[in-house]
């Protein structure tokens, strides 16, 4: 069974062929590049401009004919509407022009469902950061829940914004990760965690506002938000005694933020996986292989009822497949 998945939640669109077995046979992006912050109408137009070749491309470099597609399978949300919308608009052509089955996937869940797939994690507490989302989500009681979020923006636009205000180009992550190796002082910056939950703009407003060098306001800022990450993902580790943490998102390639979770779970005598980059931030293929999980388990939608969810929760999903 080949399934399409389509993804196209907030800057990428991505389209990927999976087989059922798990092997991923392609994984298209384009990223809409966010200079000045990611304006929704423009990523949306960029997403409309860019999904018929990349579907054309995952087809191809996947070897298959579309034909031979059984499933289409989309990110229904969390989102940007224009995106979520000119995404589903696609999925719903495909599923019709194909005679095939359409399900609706939850982002986040697929962040979780791919990193089980591509590590040995079978059960993990998933610490996802990304440009929008903040989140540490784990499955209890046959659904995956919130345990802990950002009660403000994700700590990846955290970062991205604060890289424009100093002058460095989109993504800032990175850049960010380079500066902080040369820092020495741990500069004094809210740490900012209200129960399991975590707050990034009191921060990013307190380092730049101080006067202090560009290396130790990177150094500071990682130092303070990784631990705050890192502490509630310990508590979420103790509250649903689980024993493995995945990352998932943009965010978590950076390796200060893997080395502080590291040496946390070997602390506990727990285990951390990564997946390979490409799975790690938005792609298709985890769109591709949760839908299969769920068409697998008796679930898929008709078109009427494949409205887009931009405030579409993690644990408003049935998780049939579990
Ligand atoms: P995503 O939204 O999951 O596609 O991830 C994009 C986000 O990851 C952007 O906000 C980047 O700045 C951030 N990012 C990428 N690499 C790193 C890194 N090494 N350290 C920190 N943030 C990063
Ligand atoms: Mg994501």
């Amino acid at each position: 069974m080949f399934i399409i998945g389509l993804e196209g939640t907030a800057h990428t669109v991505g389209v990927s062929i999976v087989k059922n077995t798990g092997d991923v046979l392609s994984n298209i992006f384009e990223t809409y590049d966010e200079k000045e912050g990611i304006h929704p109408r423009e990523a949306a137009n960029h997403h409309a401009s860019h999904i018929l070749t990349s579907i054309k491309k995952a087809i191809e470099e996947a070897g298959i004919e579309k034909e031979d597609i059984d499933l289409v399978a989309f990110s229904q949300g969390p989102g940007l509407g224009p995106c979520l919308r000119t995404v589903a608009t696609a999925a719903r052509s495909l599923s019709l022009a194909l005679e095939v089955p359409l399900v609706g996937v939850n982002h986040c869940i697929a962040h979780l469902e791919i990193g089980r797939l591509r590590t040995e994690a079978e059960n993990p507490v998933l610490l996802y950061v990304s440009g929008g989302n903040t989140q540490i989500i784990a499955f209890t009681k046959s659904r995956y829940r919130i345990f802990g979020e950002t009660l403000d923006i994700g700590l990846g636009n955290m970062l991205d914004k604060f890289g424009r205000e100093v002058g460095m180009d989109f993504p800032a992550g990175p850049k960010i990760e380079e500066k902080a190796k040369g820092g020495v002082e741990l500069l004094e910056l809210p740490y900012s965690v209200k129960g399991m939950d975590v707050e990034f703009s009191g921060i990013m407003t307190a380092a730049l506002n101080q006067d202090a060098s560009i290396e130790d306001r990177c150094y500071s800022i990682q130092e303070t938000t990784f631990a705050m990450l890192t502490e509630v993902t310990e508590r979420a580790l103790a509250h649903t005694r689980k024993d493995e943490v995945l990352l998932g998102g943009g965010v978590v390639q950076n390796k200060r933020l893997q080395k502080m979770i590291e040496k946390m779970t070997e602390e506990r005598g727990a285990a951390y996986y990564v997946p390979e980059p490409e799975f790690c931030i938005d792609n298709a293929a985890m769109i591709a292989w949760t839908g299969y999980l769920m068409y697998d388990s008796g679930t898929s939608i008709s078109v009427e009822e494949s409205n887009i969810r931009q405030k579409f929760r993690t644990d408003e999903v049935e998780v049939t497949w579990r």
